[in-house]
């Protein structure tokens, strides 16, 4: 696979540096039960790495020891790390509010069936990918199969409360664009999203998420490939909006690692481009008494600031 890192490191982005930690952002691995065309993660059922326990404590630590209230676990499929429901427990009973970055078809998996339950049952925020209500766009993007999977998994979540008007129970849902495009507004395509999603299949969601494609990793190996890999940057840089750059989601928010690293934000993470540019274990910032300022940046941050905006979060501006 090639990587464009290469090409991205030679950059005109501009000096962004971080407000406040809100939210720590645990990558718990990269296994995943499938292997998307655009996964910035290059996550698949092949993949080893997966956080420890021991790091998961640190993490804990850190989000105690600076005030984060908001724990966002991203993977891979963060289910398949076998300590998930450990950390889950332990990070609602200091209180936090826990997001769960959630692939639907996970649910669908043999021995996966306690998911959805479990979620309900430890009100965590579902963040739930599904790049598109059509089918054929779905299947092309992340495998045959993984359209009806979703389906499925969604009305079990609904089944359980997630969506329903006053349940508490978010559930969110992350669209992406198929190729090389900008996402639609979000506000539109939220509607039609709901409007879709409830009369062919009778599932209810809270918020529409868009988020840009990354031209990192297996989607920008993809863009590489086809010779779209320039077009692609000169789209994002074009769409650039200065006004994003005052939300964009590295100034509230912290990545770290399996290995409990840290970073900016998880597509530096990916990158391999360390926090502040300077590689650090999250055990290091434990005695400190504010996580560093400072943001690495590079080409790719044009995939934040493009159009409306893009975050972990969906657009930045309406
Ligand atoms: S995009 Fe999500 S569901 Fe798809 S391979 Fe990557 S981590 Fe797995
Ligand atoms: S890619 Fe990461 S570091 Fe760059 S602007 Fe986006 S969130 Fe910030």
């Amino acid at each position: 696979m090639r990587d464009t890192w290469p090409l991205l490191k030679d950059h005109d982005f501009p000096t962004i540096r971080r407000d406040r930690v809100n939210t720590l952002q645990l990558n718990l691995g990269y296994l995943c039960n499938i292997a998307c065309l655009h996964c910035h993660v290059a996550a698949g059922p092949n993949r080893k790495e997966l956080m420890d326990l021991d790091t998961m404590q640190v993490a804990l630590q850190f989000a105690e020891h600076f005030g984060v209230r908001t724990l966002d676990l991203t993977g891979g499929s963060p289910e398949m790390n076998p300590h998930f429901r450990c950390l889950v427990e332990q990070a609602r009973k200091l209180g936090m509010h826990v997001m769960d970055r959630l692939n639907p078809t996970i649910m669908e998996e043999p021995g996966y069936e306690w998911v959805g339950e479990f979620l309900a049952s430890h009100r965590i925020e579902a963040v739930a990918s599904l790049p598109c209500y059509s089918r054929d766009n779905v299947d092309a993007q992340r495998g045959n199969g993984v359209f009806e999977a979703s389906i499925k998994a969604l009305q079990r979540l609904n089944e359980l409360g997630y969506g329903a008007p006053d349940s508490g129970l978010v559930l969110n849902l992350v669209y992406n664009p198929l190729g090389p495009a900008l996402p639609p507004p979000q506000q539109a395509l939220e509607a039609d999203y709901k409007r879709f999603l409830f009369e062919q299949f009778g599932i209810r969601f809270n918020s529409l998420y868009t988020i840009t494609n990354m031209p990192i990793k297996r989607f920008g190996a993809v863009l590489l490939a086809k010779g779209e890999f320039e077009d692609y940057m000169r789209l994002l840089k074009d769409a650039y909006q200065a006004a994003n750059l005052k939300s964009v989601m590295c100034r509230d928010l912290i990545s770290v690692d399996y290995q409990g690293y840290v970073y900016d934000c998880d597509f530096n993470q990916m990158l391999g481009l360390p926090q502040g540019g300077e590689r650090r274990h999250l055990r290091e910032l434990l005695d400190q008494d504010q996580v560093p300022k400072r943001i690495a940046v590079a080409g790719h941050c044009y995939g934040c600031t493009a159009g409306q905006g893009s975050s972990c979060g969906g657009a930045l501006q309406e």
